[in-house]
């Protein structure tokens, strides 16, 4: 048994992603209740983002990509504040929310990123992200009710009318998701009657096709859309996009009915309005035990934190955030109690696994890759199975029968 301390100390946890929901389990279980533990994220649920795919293409359901904190965290003693972080202010000690202010003994920052488009305009109704449940949920109602509005209609085929469908960025979540739509698009085609003939998708991308992975994986997946009469536009940058047209670096426009907008992500806009500090990208620099450089009581982990190995900055995936959780439980326990010893980060190697519509996948390793047409029956598996959903469930459960 773990000895009660005699002031329990305050640790409070921003963000309840991949990288939040491990630290709390992994705090719960070692230091049950000798700590106050507050956590805070703008949402109520928290999201499997590998499953949003999935989602969109309808092949499975809400309750498969997201779990109520509300029911994960009932009867652990967590004090749960759905409120968005506007700041850190760590000279005083507090955290800023839209609607309280909280202070903390240690904090941990763990807000994931948002999606970078700064520099584009708010078209409603044309222009739709896929970073969140909520954005895929109202992307694919708008596809969904766009094409059910053109049920029948003689129109577009007497007129020769294209549907224009863009993704921008092509980068791992704009490849997979432009072939699920346009597997999507296929099949609400066939529902609705209309002819493939008169949609027309496009991909742009700033760089090459996946330039975080090796070229020759990049040139495989260029070569693939263009098999598929994906039309792709590599080297050019969005530059505007209005009510009717979007239009990119060499003076093109084109007309577009509905752009998705995959084109990067960096660290939650809360952390540029903290104290803490960052490099240029808006990670938090970290030491090698997750310890904000100029604050040690604060840590940071998963997509917001800047961290190198190896000189190589390290990619933001689930994996390494749930990795970084299991650290800074360990040397927050140490940090408290005085237990155990503080352990440096070591990444594991980065592994790619993703989808090229439901015939075609990439599994990428160490400089080896594998394609074909069971490496994306294993991700749909894989992703099927909810894998981290089912765990991350069953894991608190197990916590609440050894807490009892
Ligand atoms: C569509 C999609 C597919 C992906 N597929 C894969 C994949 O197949 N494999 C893989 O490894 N990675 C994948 N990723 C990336 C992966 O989801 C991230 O690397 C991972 O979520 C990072 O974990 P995190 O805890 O840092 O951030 P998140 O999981 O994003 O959690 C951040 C939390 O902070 C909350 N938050 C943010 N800002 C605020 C604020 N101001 N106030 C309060 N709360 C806030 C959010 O609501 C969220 O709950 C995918 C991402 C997306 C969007």
């Amino acid at each position: 048994m773990f000895p009660p301390l005699e002031t329990k100390k305050k640790i409070v946890i921003l963000g309840c992603g991949f990288a939040g929901l491990e630290l709390v389990k992994e705090l719960k279980k070692i230091l049950k209740d000798s700590v106050e533990i507050t956590v805070v994220d703008k949402s109520g649920y928290f999201t499997y983002n590998p499953g949003l795919f999935d989602f969109f293409s309808g092949k499975i359901k809400e309750k498969d990509v997201v779990l109520k904190y509300e029911e994960l965290f009932k009867g652990l003693n967590i004090e749960f504040i759905q409120d968005k972080v506007i700041n850190v202010k760590t000279r005083m000690k507090t955290v800023n929310l839209e609607n309280s202010v909280l202070k903390y003994d240690f904090l941990v920052v763990a807000l994931g990123s948002q999606v970078k488009y700064n520099h584009l305009p708010r078209v409603d109704n044309k222009l739709f992200l896929f970073d969140s449940f909520n954005s895929v949920k109202k992307l694919s109602t708008h596809i969904n009710s766009l094409m059910e509005s053109l049920k029948n209609v003689k129109k577009i085929e007497t007129q020769n009318k294209k549907l224009t469908f863009v993704v921008v960025g092509g980068g791992l979540t704009g490849i997979e998701l432009v072939f699920d739509l346009r597997e999507k698009l296929y099949k609400l085609c066939r529902k609705n009657g209309i002819k493939k003939k008169n949609l027309d998708i496009t991909l742009i991308q700033e760089g090459k096709i996946l330039e975080q992975l090796e070229e020759r994986v990049g040139i495989k997946v260029h070569d693939y859309l263009e098999k598929l009469n994906i039309h792709v536009i590599v080297g050019q940058r969005v530059t505007r996009v209005d009510e009717h047209r979007i239009y990119i670096g060499d003076g093109r426009a084109f007309a577009t009915d509905t752009i998705i907008w995959c084109g990067g992500v960096m660290p939650t806009k809360a952390i540029f309005r903290s104290d803490l500090t960052t490099k240029v990208d808006g990670g938090i620099i970290v030491n090698n035990y997750l310890q904000s450089v100029t604050n040690p009581n604060v840590y940071a982990l998963g997509d917001n934190v800047h961290f190198e190995h190896e000189k190589k900055k390290l990619s933001k995936t689930y994996l390494h955030a749930i990795d970084k959780a299991k650290y800074v439980a360990l040397n927050l326990v140490n940090e408290i109690t005085g237990d155990g010893e503080k352990h440096g980060f070591i990444p594991k190697e980065d592994k790619f696994w993703f989808k090229l519509g439901s015939w075609n996948g990439i599994y990428f390793k160490n400089d080896f890759y594998f394609d074909g047409f069971f490496i994306s029956l294993g991700k749909s598996l894989k992703d099927k199975d909810k894998y981290r959903m089912i765990k991350f469930r069953d894991e608190f459960k197990k916590l609440k029968k050894n807490l009892r």
